[in-house]
């Protein structure tokens, strides 16, 4: 079973301790696998190999999660990635699996809803608290594109779920009316590449 609000893997039904406490600024996060074995081949094909088709393919669990779910989004926005990764990288892995879910979806994809601002460094080997601090305001969202809207931000991997936050909390700043976060794959820190 998954908390219900941050979907971290749990005994039991409805909201873990630490939801309880304080709830996050998303209303949901779910992810479709753990990050392991073929997922994580996969997606490490996909962030560091330039393999830009396996977007499409990873895309379909996705689009049946979505399918699942009762989240009514007007729109997706991909986890954006600094310029300089961008520029090196050539592309954003988020977007590739952004891009498919919202057509095989149906919801308006809006990729200039977040712009990063502030370049971190990877979060590889971080703690949860480290995570946190490293992406705090790191994002900005365009006020005249998510005002009044419910927005789903797709990124292919969580940990802690600060990056998701750290978006949230852009995306509420600038008026958005509700987050959700769909991701690939959920790691435990331990395992994390
Ligand atoms: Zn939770």
């Amino acid at each position: 079973m998954v908390c219900e609000v941050c979907g971290k893997m749990q005994e039991a039904a409805g909201k873990c301790p630490e939801c309880q406490a304080s709830m996050p600024p998303f209303s949901a996060l779910r992810s479709w696998a753990v990050y392991s074995g073929p997922v994580r081949k996969a997606i490490l094909r996909l962030k560091y190999m330039g393999d830009i088709a396996l977007g499409e393919v990873l895309s379909r669990p996705l689009i049946e999660l979505v399918k699942q779910l009762s989240w009514k989004p007007d729109l997706m926005t991909p986890v954006p990635a600094s310029l300089a990764r961008r520029k090196r990288r050539g592309y954003n892995q988020a977007s590739m699996l952004a891009l498919p879910v919202a057509l095989g979806c149906g919801i308006t994809y809006q990729p200039g809803a977040l712009v990063k601002t502030k370049n971190t460094p990877t979060q590889v080997g971080l703690t949860a608290a480290e995570r946190r601090d490293n992406v705090r305001g790191a994002f900005q969202a365009r006020r005249h594109y998510v005002e009044g809207k419910s927005v789903l931000v797709v990124d292919d991997i969580t940990t802690s779920g600060a990056t998701i936050r750290a978006c949230a909390d852009a995306l509420l700043r600038a008026g958005a009316r509700q987050v959700y976060g769909l991701t690939l794959a959920r790691a435990v820190l331990e395992n994390v590449v």
